[in-house]
């Protein structure tokens, strides 16, 4: 099997039993089921055009396939389509949305919260960035130079000031650059990223709050690819230390599209203090007619979004509670334990470089060169080969001077090195290590 069908069968059962619900005359619609078949072939055909993310040789950007549960109970919902905008467009999936995201909350210490779902880490962000931007309107944002290049963009679209802070080689925020910068400028609010997109480092949540009580800025944690690692045991002690802070945090904002199992449009945004509602007041002349409770709408930027999404992720929550030392928090530990292994064997070959041992599960790592330049070429040829070979990863590019710190002897003749850079983000990956391994040593390097 390469692309998992059973649930297909339990699909069927469960429309079935969606459509028992309702007592109401037949509809008599008429398909053209054979336009249908023949489209939908095409449509395959076209997408076979794809790398194979699902499967474990795919080692590149952080795709992680949705799960069966996630993905039929979103497909389910399809049959209603249910928009999460108001009670009226989609009440069941609404409260079950305002369920999932309760047990999000409380998996970061949460003890109140506001909160939604969003169509991704980006929209999720940009609401975390508003609402820090409404509490503090003329003063700064800062994140570091790899926090995710989404909080930039999205301070433009708000008309907020924006700075980046320096990091250190291991791409975490420079922690004295920071207090220089909260010294000299009004700052309203830092950008913690715990797992930045790049090599996966967590900024040090701990000394960003030290720095807090002197200074009074929001801490907006942006955990979009590495929130769900606030489960996992198996990680630096200094890291869970910080991810055991994130209920001190002012907002959060989490993927489950990422680590969590969710088809794409699922991003999460959380904040600590529930009267920030009170920015999203409005009204509208269309909707929220149906109940006094809550519409999701009405605490949201959005306005229609899937109700599919929230289907999706309460159904999988369901099967996989958001706990320490459940199956769930085994596949995130499983993930760090590929990309400590896979940077293990890296370590043990002259030929290889890697750079620093991951602190999630991405791994940047290189073909051993004499200068930064040489390095670059020797990583864009490997990464094309290996996709010949039908092993695939990404490349990122890091500083070259930060890739000297770690390799003294290295000529650096370029502004930046590009690295390979592999996301070990399926549960699957670490079983398949050992053929991955065996599959790139076989490339030829030269
Ligand atoms: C992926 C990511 C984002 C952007 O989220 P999208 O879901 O792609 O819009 C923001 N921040 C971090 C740290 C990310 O990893």
């Amino acid at each position: 099997m390469l692309l998992e069908k059973k649930s297909i069968d339990i699909l069927k059962k469960a429309v079935e039993k969606l459509e028992s619900g309702f007592d109401l005359p037949e509809i008599k619609s008429q398909y053209n089921y054979e336009k249908i078949e023949e489209i939908l072939l095409t449509v395959a055909e076209r997408m076979r055009d794809n790398y194979p993310y699902f499967h474990p040789y795919y080692v590149g950007q952080m795709l992680k396939p949705p799960h069966p549960i996630a993905r039929v109970a979103y497909m389910l919902s399809m049959w209603i389509n249910p928009n999460n905008h108001a009670l009226d467009g989609g009440r069941a999936s609404s409260r079950m949305e305002k369920e999932a995201v309760k047990e999000i909350a409380k998996m970061f210490g949460f003890q109140e919260h506001l909160g939604h779902l969003t169509g991704g880490g980006t929209m999720a962000n940009l609401e975390a960035l508003w609402v820090a931007g409404k509490i503090h309107p003329e003063k700064i944002i800062l994140a570091s130079d790899q926090a995710h290049y989404t909080h930039q963009r999205i301070s433009e679209v708000l008309g907020l000031s924006f700075a980046k802070v320096p990091t250190d080689c291991f791409g975490k925020i420079d922690v004295e650059a920071l207090e220089e910068i909260l010294k000299k400028k009004d700052v309203g609010t830092v950008v913690c990223t715990m797992g930045t997109t790049g090599v996966g480092a967590v900024d040090p949540l701990a000394d960003l709050l030290e720095l807090k009580k002197k200074y009074h800025f929001r801490i907006h944690a942006d955990a979009a690819y590495g929130g769900y690692f606030t489960l996992a045991s198996n990680l630096r002690k200094e890291t869970i230390e910080n991810y055991n802070l994130l209920r001190e945090v002012d907002s959060i904002v989490i993927d489950p599209h990422k680590h969590g199992l969710q088809p794409y449009g699922c991003g999460c945004v959380l904040f600590k203090d529930p009267s920030v509602s009170k920015f999203y007041l409005h009204d509208s002349p269309y909707t929220y007619y149906s109940s006094d409770e809550i519409h999701l709408g009405e605490i949201s930027l959005e306005c229609s979004r899937a109700g599919a999404a929230a289907v999706g992720l309460w159904a999988t929550q369901k099967m996989f509670p958001l706990e320490r030392g459940g199956e769930f928090s085994a596949m995130v530990e499983s993930s760090r334990e590929a990309a400590l292994d896979f940077y293990e064997r890296l370590c043990l070959e002259s030929e290889f470089v890697a750079f620093f041992d991951p602190e999630l599960d991405i791994v940047i790592w290189s073909i051993d060169a004499k200068s930064t330049k040489e390095m670059s070429e020797k990583a864009e040829k490997f990464f094309l080969k290996a996709e010949k070979e039908g092993l695939y990863f990404s490349v990122f590019k890091y500083s070259s001077e930060k890739i000297k710190l770690f390799k003294e002897d290295i000529e650096v003749n370029s502004s930046y090195t590009t690295c390979l850079r592999s996301c070990f983000i399926k549960q699957e990956h670490h079983t398949y290590l050992d053929q991955i391994w065996s599959k790139l040593k076989s490339i030829e390097l030269e």
